[in-house]
Order: structure tokens, then sequence, then C-alpha cells
């Protein structure tokens, strides 16, 4: 592929709606918050971590990020780590970003809630003040862990409702898939969206299309994270294309959980292809080696992208966020002038 292509994509307007902010944790920062707190690590060396990186499916993964995440502790510690993102977002032009966080990842090791909001938000505001990142939170609960624990955190969040109205706009669902069916959260969907918040849910990664008709059907989802595995069924496929379902799309995601053998193998240009609203995203860059830029320059490459279809990516990016139309308009702007050059 030729380099104006790639200066082509890195100079496109970006958002991105599915990321965990726990899989930014690179293991530079994880080896120094380690130490920062005194936290001994089943690694010895940044190498011997990255050696790890070679999963085999999504649990193998989830071991290890587990594993890192413990280093995180402190107020300060949940700062440092969205601060890096951001700054990895940012210099991949990433505008706007919806970020999702496992409160029950770190409460469960005796990290209190406000802890964990107050070093994400910190960190937001400030980005947002000094450099203009626009951004939200989602709170995602873990799907392998059983419904009540996901009251019990939905109800330990919600007195800090007030204090972070202007970035937690809703709940999530992620975590090991196979096995735990969107059905099994029904309940404390239909309360999150009853207090208003957006809904979104893991579907359709490892899982089977059934999930993604229950998540759209049960959980009542705004969008589907994945979403993949939704191109075996047919009637699906054109329920998510008339609907304009968005679906957050990981592609070395994909790759490295071995989803697929090769990104060329990849059904997201298929997916595009049949009028799908396909979103390109990182899922947890620090862990499947790459962040915004490197998604999208790796699937142009291998699935040949043309330019058009790069823009209307980065487009889905900004329709499918949960922004209102006046805050969407400039970048949705400016990404049109970019495509005209
Ligand atoms: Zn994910």
């Amino acid at each position: 592929m030729t380099h104006s292509l790639h200066d082509f994509i890195r100079r496109l307007p970006k958002a991105e709606l599915h990321l965990h902010i726990e899989g930014s944790l690179e293991p530079e920062m994880m080896f120094a918050l380690a130490q920062r707190n005194g936290v001994s690590l089943p690694y010895a060396s940044v190498g011997e971590v990255r050696a790890a990186y070679n999963f085999t499916d999504l649990q193998s993964f989830l071991d290890l990020y587990y594993a890192g995440a413990a280093v995180l502790q402190t107020e300060q510690d949940f700062h440092d780590l969205t601060m890096a993102y951001v700054r990895r977002a940012l210099a991949d032009n990433v505008r706007h970003a919806e970020l999702f966080f496992d409160p029950q990842t770190h409460t469960v090791r005796g990290v209190p809630m406000a802890t964990v909001f107050a070093g994400i938000a910190g960190a937001l505001r400030q980005a947002r003040a000094e450099q203009g990142f626009s951004s939200r939170m989602i709170l995602c609960f873990l799907r392998h862990l059983s419904e009540d624990d996901a009251f019990a955190t939905l109800e330990a969040a919600l007195p800090l409702r007030a204090e972070y109205a202007d970035l937690w706009i809703g709940v999530g669902l992620d975590s090991g898939e196979v096995g735990n069916p969107p059905e099994k959260f029904a309940r404390v969907f239909a309360r999150a969206r009853e207090l208003g918040f957006r809904v979104v849910a893991h579907a359709g990664e490892e899982g089977p299309p059934a999930y993604v008709h229950g998540a759209l059907d049960v959980l009542q989802v705004e969008r589907i994270d994945h979403g993949v595995r939704s191109e075996e069924d047919p009637a699906l496929m054109q329920r998510l294309a008339q609907s304009g379902m968005p679906l957050t799309v990981c592609p070395l995601s994909n790759l490295k959980l071995c989803v697929v053998k090769d990104l060329r193998e990849h059904n997201l240009a298929r997916l595009l292809r049949a009028g799908l609203c396909v979103t390109i995203n990182s899922d947890d860059p620090a862990y499947f080696g790459g962040y915004m830029n490197a998604n999208f320059l790796a699937t142009a490459d291998a699935l040949e992208l043309s330019r058009e279809e790069l823009v209307e990516l980065a487009r889905n990016g900004f329709t499918a966020a949960f922004l209102t139309e006046e805050e969407r308009r400039p970048w949705l702007d400016e990404l049109q002038a970019v495509a005209a050059e």
C-alpha cells in the first residue's frame, strides 16, 4: 500500500468507541506501578510480559489482563493509566473516545469505586481542558460474574453519578463471552435503561449470533461490541444493516485472540460492504499490538480498503458515538475536508 494512503489514514479525525482503559496498561507502566505500590508480578521483566502475549483465545488473554490490573491501586495510578492512553489516542488523531472501565476488577481487590472514578475522570477532564480531547465513560459489568454482582456494582456507582455526569453515560458488558449469554443480565440492563444510561454489550466475538440477537432483544443495546460472528446469520445481517446498528469491530484484537488466523480473512470489509455501520477500534491496545492507527493501517492493507471506505469507517465512529448532532458536526466537517483533499 502506498505511503500516501497511510498518511491519509493518519490525518483522518477519529472516534474510538471500544477501548478498555485497563487494556491500555503497557508492560512498562505495569512494572512501574508494581514498584510504586510494592506489588509482586508473576513476570521478571517487561520482556517476559510481552512473551506472555501469545494468546490462544479470549480466556488466555483475560488471565494475563486480570494479573496486570492488580498493579492499579490508587487514584494516581488510574490517572496515569488514562493519561497515557489519551496521549496515544491524540497521536493517532482520535478526537473522541468512549472508554470502558471494569470496576469489579478493582473493587474485588479492595480498591474503592470512588478511587477508580476519580482517577479516570480526573485525567479525562484534564485532557479535555488542556487538549480539547472529548470523552465519555462506560461502566462495564464482568459477565463471568453473577447478575447480583453486577447489580451491586451499579448500586455502588450510582452515588457518584451526579459528580461524574459529564462523563459517565452508559453501561456495557464484557469479559468471557461463551457460556455467559446476554439474557443472564436482563434485569440489571433493564434497571440501567430505566435510569437513563446508554447501553452496549460485547456480543458475537467468540459467542454465536444468538448472543447478538439476545443483546438486541433482551438488553436492548444501542451498539454491538465486536459482532463479527453476525455474518453467520443472514437474517441478523439484514437486521443490523436495516437498523443501522453500529458494530465496534477490533481487527487486531480478533487477530491476536485467534478469532481470525490472518487479517486478510477478517470480515470487516464484507460487513461494511453489506451496509453495516462498522467502526474500527483498538479494544485492549497494550495487549493486542496496536492503537487506533495501527488497527486502521493493518486493516486497510490486509483488506485493500479504499479511501472512501476508510472515510466511511471514520465517519461511522462519530455517528455511532453517544454525542449530540451539534457535538459531532465539527469533526464530520473536518473529516469531509480531509476526504476532499
Ligand atoms: Zn472489548
